[in-house]
């Protein structure tokens, strides 16, 4: 078993728990080490310390988000590492480090660019935000596609991890099971929006307004990218109509 560490990150927050998830793992005499996180002098001291002088082989990157990638280059320049990502990385490209061959795996939908990284003989993944350990993951318009997203889901089903190693929050043992939740949740959410849009037609601001009443500005603006996230693929999928201009547009159901 591939030994793996963790170093979380001090951006605790609504959206990343209690902070990102920056794995060290241990590749004979070098390491990789998966997103680095914020551009933060205090982060970047604890994951040296964790390090303790071993040499970095290689600095993966899931996604280009904000809370993942900023500290990559800085990390990467001190240990005359080189960073690797999307689009550089492409679908099943496998990144030799050490004793370990680290596959990628692109599965957009949380975001375009996203990737797993996967460890075959150790049956383990590396999520970044499609999985995290707990809570859901945000599919948002304009850059959320909920369409990828099941499907990224679906593909990493198919591998039949048994570990997850998820960009926020602990380790996940139960890697089918929790999968599986990820898909029903997001299906869930596809079937209450088309409900919505079926008992009445409206704009998504008005749908988000009906499915889940009065939030705070902050959480409003996030419930309505994700109904937006949802209507696009049910536009897309035929069950959901589009009709007016971008930010105008009323959405109703055809009947069928
Ligand atoms: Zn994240």
């Amino acid at each position: 078993m591939t030994a793996v560490y963790r170093i979380v990150a001090p951006n605790p927050g609504p959206y990343t728990g209690p902070g990102t998830n920056t794995w060290i793992v241990e590749a004979g005499p070098v390491v990789a080490v998966i997103d680095p996180g914020p551009d933060d002098a205090t982060h970047l001291a604890a994951i040296n310390k964790r390090l303790a002088g071993a040499t970095v082989g290689v600095v993966l990157v899931t996604h280009s988000h904000p809370d993942h990638l900023p500290l990559a280059e800085r990390l990467a320049v001190a240990h005359h590492a080189s960073v690797k990502r999307h689009p550089e990385l492409g679908d099943e490209d496998v990144v030799r480090v050490g004793t370990l061959n680290v596959t990628a795996l692109f599965t957009p939908g949380h975001s375009p660019d996203h990737l797993c990284f996967w460890l075959a003989g150790d049956r383990a993944l590396f999520t970044g935000d499609l999985i995290l350990g707990r809570g859901s993951s945000m599919v948002t318009y304009p850059e959320g596609d909920v369409a990828a997203y099941l499907h990224s889901l679906e593909r990493v089903a198919a591998l039949s991890p048994r570990t997850l190693f998820p960009g926020h929050w602990d380790p996940v043992e139960d890697a089918a099971g929790k999968i599986e939740e990820y898909r029903l949740h997001r299906l869930e959410r596809e079937a209450q929006v088309l409900a919505e849009v079926r008992r009445g037609s409206g704009t998504a601001s008005e749908l988000t307004r009906r499915v889940y009443g009065d939030l705070d500005d902050r959480l409003m603006f996030a419930a309505e990218m994700t109904m937006r996230a949802h209507l696009r693929k049910l536009v897309d999928d035929g069950l959901v109509r589009s009709n007016g201009e971008v930010d105008q547009e009323v959405f109703d159901a055809p009947v069928s």
